[in-house]
């Protein structure tokens, strides 16, 4: 056993889909833990980790901090070795106020920044970016995918991926204009479109259409194509970007081959229709989907992405961090399983 005590990481966010279970990677590798959650009163949001902590022996605790003040910061980061800057806004549709996303995003990313350079003891950041900073408007690449040399042009972007696109950039510059005896070490993981397992009953906007497949609210599907990533990979290349010699001043793109929704629909069917789910596997025609999409706000959303494939490469995350994602098969039916197993999907009638 190790005569030292294990290095103590924050984790921004823990009550969300992606950091919990970076929460739960991080124990199970031996570090100590500490999240942030927006209020501590509701603990119930992250009970889930508590209880896996005491299970693991491991260390974890929690502060209050919010993306919109400086408050909390300075004692979020205190002691630690690392930050695993996670939380974003992440909603399932379009807000009236693009600034709803763009300002926690991109303040907030800099609230962590600065409470980070101004301690003693954080090495590493790690921020949590997202394909929407490199591929959103912009034309699909001629010939290959979209690297980590790719941006996103604001210009044409959604609200959400504006606010992924506008924090990310922001954190280089912070980064680049540290002065010397301040200068962190920092690397961006960007994820594709994140499934899995939940840890706890709640629907977040990564499954959202896997849970719409599974409960028939969606009587077709989208011609949409995603780069899918398995959430407890994406937790996987968190900790390799904080851990590996090579990560810092880089970003990584971890995201899965791309997968037509239709093609997601077909293994669920396969899986999941002997058990009694009706998921429909026809083609949505577009008129239909922009009809649907004027009642439908999560759907507004996706018009913009149909007909488009997601052509992403993890090439340097797989060979400079050892980086590999399970199969999309996989991630399909375990996020299917676990929406069944907490009761948020049931067989029809
Ligand atoms: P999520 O489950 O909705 O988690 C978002 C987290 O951010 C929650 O803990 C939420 O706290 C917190 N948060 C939101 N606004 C906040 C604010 N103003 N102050 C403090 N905390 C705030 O979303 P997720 O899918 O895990 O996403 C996590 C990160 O991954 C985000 O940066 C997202 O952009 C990025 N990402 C996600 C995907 C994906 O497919 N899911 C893909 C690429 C990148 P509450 O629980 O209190 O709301």
């Amino acid at each position: 056993m190790s005569q030292h005590p294990p290095d103590t990481v924050l984790v921004t966010g823990a009550s969300g889909f992606i950091a919990g279970h970076c929460v739960e990677d991080l124990l199970r590798h031996g570090y100590a833990v500490r999240g942030t959650v927006r209020d501590v009163a509701r603990r119930e949001k992250v009970a889930h980790l508590t209880a896996l902590a005491a299970e693991l022996g491991g260390r974890l605790d929690f502060v209050a901090a919010r993306l919109d003040t400086d408050e909390g910061w300075a004692d979020a980061v205190a002691g630690c070795t690392y930050v695993l800057h996670v939380a974003s806004p992440n909603p399932p549709a379009v807000p009236r106020d693009e600034d709803e996303l763009v300002r926690p995003a991109v303040d907030g990313t800099l609230r962590v920044l600065r409470a980070a350079a101004a301690s003693d003891t954080v090495r590493r950041v790690v921020l949590t970016s997202s394909a929407s900073a490199v591929a959103a408007g912009r034309p699909e690449p001629k010939s290959g995918r979209h690297t980590e040399d790719d941006w996103s042009l604001v210009e044409n972007c959604t609200p959400y991926e504006k606010s992924k696109t506008l924090a990310e950039r922001a954190a280089w510059r912070f980064h680049a204009e540290l002065p010397e005896q301040r200068r962190l070490e920092m690397t961006t993981v960007i994820p594709g479109l994140v499934a899995g397992p939940l840890q706890r009953a709640e629907v977040t906007t990564s499954n959202e259409s896997v849970h719409r497949l599974l409960n028939r609210s969606m009587p077709a599907v989208p011609r949409i194509s995603w780069s899918l990533v398995d959430v407890r990979d994406v937790a996987v290349a968190h900790r390799l970007a904080m851990e590996s010699p090579k990560a810092p001043g880089n970003r990584y793109i971890c995201a899965g081959p791309d997968i037509w929704m239709r093609d997601m629909a077909r293994v669920l069917a396969d899986e999941l229709g002997p058990k009694g789910f009706r998921v429909p596997t026809r083609n949505l025609p577009y008129w239909a989907l922009w009809l649907a999409a004027r009642f439908d706000p999560t759907l507004r959303l996706a018009l913009g992405f149909v007909g488009r494939p997601e052509l992403l490469s993890s090439e340097k995350a797989v060979d400079e961090l050892g980086w590999r994602t399970r199969p999309a098969a996989q991630t399909l039916r375990d996020t299917a399983q676990s929406l069944i197993d907490h009761g948020l999907v049931k067989p029809a009638a």
